[in-house]
């Protein structure tokens, strides 16, 4: 089989989109992704053609073969899943590569995010299936069973490029559904080496498809009335296009799982040291790129200064550099014009009143890539019209406020349209429940930073980070429908008066 190109010198060699098991490379193109590697911009990775024709063959391939996939036995769909965990493990040193190269994120981080895709199966044959189990109610006759949506299409952000296909793909297919795949535009070889495992598993045609593109192709798959769930990960502003043009088709499952404003609160009584690492962690792993960055923190008067004084020495000295260095901490942002974005939302940010106690920006203007040094800044006035304070950044930026007490740090927390991600620093337990019991997200977590879940747990927010908790343990529940079923004739059950005679005897099937 061949493979994808991995090495810096030479371009990857696109090879299409891969639709009813082969790879194709669009015969009449619509445009194509010219990607560069973020850590060195002369590094040229390929160039990924896309077509709108393209797409629209990939979800009649999902469609043609998902009658006879969900006709197959689940025994068989999750022996059939099982080989593509075998391949995953088989390539994980090509995707993780892939991920470096494209994302920029240091090598050891890109191999843990492939690591992780290894249990999503057993997470789904151990716990989920159980939640979407068939039942009967006691004195039923039929009972709920639940059947795939059908077509599904997986829509990729470009910070875990694999990780967040391969969670949504596992569930997908093993309930009896079809997907159709689009990586993020900024990680086309990540959707390709993805698109290469599957197809090392010999899945029957059409099952899994991956089609490359932007946003035109995102919409016209989540716009496609042939398509029966959307699945969704990527930022607010995107959720909402996509929630817009669906709004017309009522029974489309969609699921958006989107971003974060997340504050870490440390309290009076909380282990400095711990507490200064620890965030140290969630604000600047994968330089800031995740949903879960710990982009506020929250600290309460008596043990702010220290806070601040620790913190400030500590990201002073985050190693930023080459990503496939061992000893990096973070690696370039992935791409110019997030890159451009972060740095535009830091300056409105410092206009608006946010001070600088570590300046940040471009880290080395003779380095070939998107560096960013991590910045740290204070709220000092608290603003409901400040962009820097209600939007996510996206970046290696941390908002320091001080609170005067725990009540005034939960009120800060929960001055945000997200509400996916919060953590607490304390010693006292008490104080831990005090605060989970009033902040708005939908994962808290004690003593640790807001980035890390554990796939075995739902994962999700409330407000503008999503709708369903869909990643993770509960990911399953979105790829099913419920249909309900009585089998029983109601005259052998109720007297109906005035309609005449019912049949002499009860009807019992045969
Ligand atoms: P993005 O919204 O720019 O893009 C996400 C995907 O949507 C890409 O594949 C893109 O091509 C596609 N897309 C763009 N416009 C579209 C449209 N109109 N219709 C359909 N598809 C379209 O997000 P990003 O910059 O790739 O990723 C970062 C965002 O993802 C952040 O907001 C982050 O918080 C979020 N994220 C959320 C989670 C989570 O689990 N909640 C996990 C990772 C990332």
């Amino acid at each position: 089989m061949t493979q994808a190109v991995l090495n810096d010198k030479r371009a990857a060699i696109p090879r299409g989109n891969y639709i009813n098991g082969k790879f194709r490379v669009p015969r009449h193109a619509d445009g194509a992704i010219e990607k560069r590697n973020p850590a060195n911009l002369d590094d040229v990775v390929g160039a990924f053609s896309f077509s709108r024709v393209a797409a629209d063959e990939a979800i009649l391939a999902a469609r043609e073969a998902q009658r006879a996939w969900a006709a197959r036995s689940l025994e068989d769909r999750i022996n059939a899943i099982r080989k593509v965990r075998a391949a995953v493990v088989n390539r994980r040193e090509d995707l993780a590569a892939a991920i470096t190269r494209e994302v920029g994120k240091p090598l050891w981080e890109a191999r843990r995010e492939v690591e992780s895709m290894a249990g999503r199966l057993n997470v789904v044959v151990d716990a989920g299936l159980r939640d979407v189990a068939d039942f009967v109610p006691a004195g039923v006759r039929g009972g709920c069973r639940y059947r795939p949506l059908g077509v599904i299409g997986v829509i990729c952000p470009f910070n875990f490029p694999a990780l967040l296909a391969h969670g949504f793909v596992v569930p997908a297919l093993v309930t009896g559904n079809t997907v159709v795949f689009k990586p993020s535009d900024v990680t086309p070889l990540v959707g390709q080496v993805y698109a290469e495992i599957i197809d090392d598993a010999n899945l029957p045609k059409g099952v899994f498809n991956m089609v490359q593109g932007g946003g035109d192709i995102g919409a016209r798959l989540a716009a496609s009335p042939r398509v029966d769930g959307i699945f969704f990960t990527g930022s607010v502003a995107t959720g909402r296009a996509i929630e817009a043009v669906c709004a017309t088709q009522p029974g489309k499952m969609l699921v958006l799982e989107m971003g974060g404003k997340n504050a870490s609160v440390v309290l009076d009584d909380a282990d400095i040291d711990l507490a200064v690492h620890e965030c140290l962690i969630g604000g600047y792993i994968t330089s800031g790129q995740r949903c879960t960055a710990s982009s506020r923190v929250v600290v309460t008067r008596k043990v702010a200064d220290e806070f601040v004084k620790r913190f400030m020495e500590r990201a002073k000295a985050i190693r930023v550099g080459d990503p496939r260095a061992a000893d990096t901490f973070m690696g370039p942002l992935a791409s110019e014009a997030i890159a451009e974005r972060f740095l535009g939302r830091v300056a409105l940010g410092r206009k608006e009143g946010a001070v600088a106690l570590i300046d940040g920006g471009r880290f080395d203007a003779r380095a070939k890539g998107n560096f960013v040094a991590p910045s740290v800044h204070e709220v000092v006035a608290r603003s409901g019209s400040s962009a820097y304070q209600s939007d996510e950044l996206f970046g290696p930026d941390v908002a320091i406020y001080r609170a005067k007490n725990i009540d005034a740090a939960i009120e800060i927390a929960n001055d945000t349209p997200f509400g996916l991600v919060a953590s607490v620093f304390t010693k006292s337990e008490k104080s831990y429940r005090a605060v989970a019991n009033e902040v708005r997200a939908g994962l808290i977590n004690w003593n640790r930073p807001t980035v890390g879940a554990d796939a075995r747990l739902p994962f999700g927010g409330a407000g503008a980070s999503g709708n369903h908790r869909a990643v993770g343990l509960h990911a399953i529940r979105w790829c099913v429908t419920p249909v309900s079923h009585l089998e029983e004739p109601v005259g052998n059950v109720e007297k109906w008066p005035g309609l005449g005679p019912a049949p002499k005897t009860p009807y019992e099937p045969d």
